[in-house]
């Protein structure tokens, strides 16, 4: 199937159209047009190669909603017409003990990402869902539940699913005390969500200035990271904190915020971590974790979830061709809370 999307060529070339092919459909394949996609902090990393593991021409995108337009021959779960979603994965090996337990994102043998990653089948590299159609197993897809928009779907898949499943695995609920380090894609979800499963929820930004935002967004109130005797203030002071930031940066003005047996989630960045000091580990007996994406299952779970509780993201839509605005303004946080693509401006 032809198709068109935006890619970027190299770590130092802005994103710009792409013709490409997408594979001919398996029998467990549906095909999609897609019709909004989000922006995630992770495509810019992987457009400029942060990670050192780009392969270009990379076309990004992992937070993907559209309408099913083709089935493959064995295809039960969907039909032509049906608005589905797909997230960071669109493949596992599907028989590892994770895969079995519906924790795909942890396959023993590595998911297969939904952009920059060998074709379990072909090794021909992803592509994303900076385009307008899209083929996937149908074990990957998501139903969209009745009742959520369309067109603010999107960045669920991947800031809502990374944001729900720590909440889960550390079970948030009433009287818990959440903090999340900051408000951005991420960060903005994970406050509606913690909101939502009634725990008490706190920012931590580097000003000020999303104390209004940080409140309307269902926070219950915010701490400015850099005020260092609010910081000694807070201390003890929280069950779970969630860490989005995108960059290294220091933990240990964060660990001592959390009660005992309390955990630092670490959801933001990538690679090495400024010297993290033991003394609040041992002593609070205090956990730093980390947690990548969620399991189809626990994404189907969160899109009901938020479905039941009208839990969507703050969007801004843009036009295909506003892409390398768009990461501009990402990479100076300014952004509230999630650009997302409406692909009906990509014309082929
Ligand atoms: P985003 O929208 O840019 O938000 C990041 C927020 O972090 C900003 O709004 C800002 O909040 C804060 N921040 C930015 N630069 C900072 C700095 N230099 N120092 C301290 N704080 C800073 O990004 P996102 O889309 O939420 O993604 C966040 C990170 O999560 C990215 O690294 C992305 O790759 C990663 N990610 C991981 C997973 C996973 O599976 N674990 C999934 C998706 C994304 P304030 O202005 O409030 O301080
Ligand atoms: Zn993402």
């Amino acid at each position: 199937m032809k198709t068109i999307g935006y890619a970027a060529q190299s770590a130092e070339s802005p994103l710009a159209p792409l013709a490409f092919e997408r594979r001919d459909l398996r029998p467990d394949d549906i095909a999609m047009e897609i019709l909004y996609c989000g922006i995630c902090h992770t495509d810019l990393h992987m457009a400029r190669n942060d990670w050192g593991w780009t392969v270009y021409p990379v076309v990004p995108g992992h937070e993907i909603v559209g309408r099913v337009i083709e089935v493959g021959s064995e295809v039960t779960r969907y039909r032509v017409g049906d608005a589905v979603a797909i997230g960071c994965m669109v493949d596992s090996c599907q028989h590892c003990d994770q895969c079995l337990k519906g924790e795909e994102q942890l396959c023993r043998e590595g998911n297969t990402n939904t952009y920059n990653s060998p074709d379990r089948v072909t090794r021909d590299i992803t592509r994303g869902g900076y385009a307008k159609h899209l083929v996937v197993r149908q074990e990957f897809a998501l139903r969209v539940p009745e009742g959520l928009d369309l067109s603010r779907t999107a960045p669920l898949l991947c800031a809502g699913i990374t944001t729900y499943s720590p909440l889960r695995t550390w079970g948030v609920g009433p009287g818990s005390r959440v903090g999340v380090i900051g408000l951005g894609g991420l960060g903005h979800m994970a406050v509606k969500l913690a909101a939502g499963f009634g725990a008490d929820v706190t920012v931590l930004s580097r000003s000020k200035a999303k104390e209004t935002d940080a409140q309307s967004l269902g926070a219950d109130r915010l701490l400015v990271s850099t005020d260092a005797a609010a910081m000694t203030k807070a201390q003890s002071s929280f069950d779970l904190i969630i860490d989005t930031v995108p960059v290294k940066h220091d933990l240990n003005p964060y660990m001592p915020l959390l009660d005992i047996d309390g955990t630092l989630v670490l959801v933001g960045q990538i690679g090495p971590l400024a010297e993290p000091s033991s003394i609040p580990l041992i002593m609070g007996r205090r956990r730093i974790a980390g947690s990548p994406i969620g399991g189809i299952r626990e994404t189907q779970e969160m899109l009901d979830f938020c479905a039941k509780k009208q839990i969507l993201p703050d969007c801004e839509m843009i036009r295909m061709d506003q892409i390398n605005e768009a990461f501009e303004r990402l990479e100076r946080s300014d952004v509230r809370y999630r650009f997302v693509i409406d692909m009906a401006s990509l014309k082929s």
